[in-house]
């Protein structure tokens, strides 16, 4: 069943997403070499409880901690830990969720840690440049599909990889509602989009091959080929005045223009 929002939960739903957005924005501040994840979790969970909001993925299925940090070759799902120490050179994909007012925020970005290589440079780039593709076919009477193949198309033609394990998702009072929102697909297939339908567009987009390996931690999802991917996601809805994302980069972008500078 897809619930569709009214415009006022949508609203609801912006309050939601704009505190994960901050809330990155905070974690942008003092990701550095040095910093654990732990120690970012930590931050994470501080700044979203201060703000009257509870962390969306502490307790999520058994999920121990309150953001997912996915390091290098890790995709997603990461286990914020002390060991995990973030040095010059690696990346760091943090997915964070909020629940405010009965609504989930979710959106999740991928950071780098000082000087990266070129080519993982590029690799974030096209990452982020296939969600908003995939944001833009995010209209009215235009079905999943058409988002997904957008997706996939700009990675595959960038000689990227797309995971197809795990996928974007409808969101609302629940974290994952329907319809799924895949990375790879066929256009003018999948679910009709409609006003009111709030999704999760999330590119997980692997450097070298799509495989991946679950961990026997139960949640890290690890390339197999040990090389590196990224994600990037916003969540959306879809409107007669076109797509409305709810969650925003411009937050953690200015923190990070203020602690590089
Ligand atoms: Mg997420
Ligand atoms: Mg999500």
């Amino acid at each position: 069943m897809i619930y569709l929002k009214t415009d006022e939960e949508i609203e609801l739903m912006r309050f939601a997403n704009i505190l994960v957005s901050k809330t990155h924005a905070e974690l942008a501040k003092h990701i550095k070499p040095g910093v654990s994840t732990l120690q970012l979790d930590k931050i994470a969970e501080e700044f979203i409880r201060d703000h009257g909001a509870v962390p969306a993925f502490l307790g999520y299925n058994g999920f121990p901690n309150s953001i997912c940090t996915s390091v290098n070759d890790q995709v997603v799902h990461g286990i914020p830990s002390s060991k995990a120490v973030l040095k010059e050179g690696d990346i760091v994909s943090i997915d964070c969720g909020t629940v405010l007012n009965g609504f989930v925020g979710d959106s999740a970005y991928t950071y780098s840690i000082g000087d990266i290589p070129t080519e993982i440079k590029q690799l974030l780039k096209i990452a982020k440049e296939a969600l908003y593709m995939g944001i833009l076919q995010s209209v009215e009477g235009k079905r999943v599909g058409d988002i997904s193949n957008a997706i996939q198309t700009h990675c595959e033609l960038n000689g990227y990889s797309v995971v197809r394990e795990l996928v974007g998702h409808g969101i609302g009072r629940k974290m994952h509602e329907y319809p799924e929102v895949p990375n790879y697909g066929k256009q003018g297939q999948g679910a009709l989009l409609r006003n009111g339908m709030c999704l999760c567009i999330e590119p997980m987009v692997n450097l070298g091959s799509k495989r991946v390996i679950f961990e026997k931690d139960g949640w890290t999802v690890r390339t197999k080929d040990g090389k590196c991917s990224a994600h990037f996601e916003h969540c959306i809805a879809i409107h007669s005045l076109g797509p409305q994302i709810l969650s925003s980069f411009d937050f953690l972008d200015e923190a990070l223009t203020n602690t590089n500078s």
